[in-house]
């Protein structure tokens, strides 16, 4: 079994694709390398359910007004569910719920990492902000430029969120149309983040947990410097696992639906196993985190990239190091360099 893609490409901005019946696929742009967000619209008598949001922009707002008037015309927006809390998933979610009503259902950890981040404004990089990135080993250079800019403020891209929210929880059932969804959480992309498996046939609305042809970013940040999130992802694989057949249709939050996702899982589970023998092998003499982009991504890092590479890095020889393959000191610079054991 490989990935099987039921359609070879994505519906254009802001039109409907039927994936089955009952459900929507819409696609919203993002202004980004990575330069759409999936989003799924599920219909029950009295209303639509939104999965998903894209990022709190004008154009965003303006697609989903064109969707609202046009293939979602005749029935109100009863519930938003936001499967994890990065802004091109929740972004929108507070637009929603005020000009819309919309009930919003997210995990717990979600929803307060979603509203936490959106009260914490800051107009230059904050001292553990700062800590963390020379602790990576981020060049100097780049360092210097960062300590002067506005940092990305979540606020910037996710519209404020109003107080109340209804919370989902692991292996919860409920109802939309025909069809009843059980919730799955996972870990490692982000922090209880919300699967949903539909138990009257094989669909998975798996937002960025799994996706087809790109790995989701496991990051470390400074919010919570010694996390783990390569294990996180890595049980969580094994965990969703159980549950996944190979003709479940997994409609995620980037690129195309597709099936074999038992497969998948597998696969991406492998493709982070080899990168850390191959972080092994690297560390036998000292470096930083930021040094092992070549062995990690095998590609040269573009600026564009460098902050979700540098995130993706700690994430993996973290992993090594709490698991006591690794060791580490930090060097004259601040950096911490890790060796193997
Ligand atoms: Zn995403």
């Amino acid at each position: 079994m490989t990935i099987h893609y039921p359609w070879e490409s994505a519906p254009e901005f802001a039109k409907p694709l039927q994936v089955a019946e009952g459900i929507l696929w819409f696609r919203v742009p993002l202004p980004m390398p990575l330069d759409h967000v999936n989003v799924y619209v599920l219909e029950d008598n009295d209303g639509w359910t939104v999965v998903d949001t894209g990022l709190a922009t004008t154009k965003t707002k303006e697609m989903w007004q064109k969707i609202f008037s046009g293939p979602l015309f005749g029935k109100k927006i009863k519930r938003l569910i936001v499967t994890h809390h990065h802004p091109d998933h929740v972004g929108l979610a507070g637009w929603f719920q005020k000009e819309y009503n919309a009930s919003l259902w997210m995990t717990r950890t979600a929803w307060l990492m979603a509203r936490m981040l959106c009260l914490d404004e800051q107009k230059t990089p904050p001292a553990e902000t700062l800590e963390f990135w020379t602790r990576a080993g981020m060049r100097l250079d780049i360092l210097e430029e960062r300590k002067k800019e506005k940092p990305f403020n979540f606020a910037d891209a996710v519209s404020a969120l109003p107080l109340g929210f209804r919370r989902i929880v692991d292996n919860e059932e409920f109802e939309i149309g025909n069809r009843v969804w059980k919730v799955r959480i996972g870990n490692g992309h982000a922090p209880e983040h919300a699967t949903l498996w539909s138990t009257s046939d094989q669909i998975v609305l798996a937002g960025d947990q799994i996706i087809s042809s790109i790995s989701p970013n496991l990051g470390v940040y400074a919010t919570e410097p010694d996390a783990n999130p390569v294990r996180e992802w890595i049980d969580t694989c094994h965990k969703l696992s159980q549950f996944a057949s190979d003709d479940h249709l997994a409609l995620s939050g980037h690129k195309l639906p597709f099936k074999g996702l038992k497969f998948r899982l597998q696969q991406m589970v492998e493709n982070h196993e080899h990168a850390l023998e191959r972080l092994i092998n690297f560390l036998e003499k000292p470096h930083t985190a930021e040094e092992c982009f070549s062995v990690l991504f095998g590609k040269s890092i573009r600026n564009s990239e460098y902050g979700l590479a540098l995130v993706e890095s700690v994430a993996h020889v973290n992993y090594l190091f709490l698991e006591g393959t690794v060791s580490r000191v930090i060097d004259r610079a601040g950096a911490f360099k890790y060796q193997s054991l």
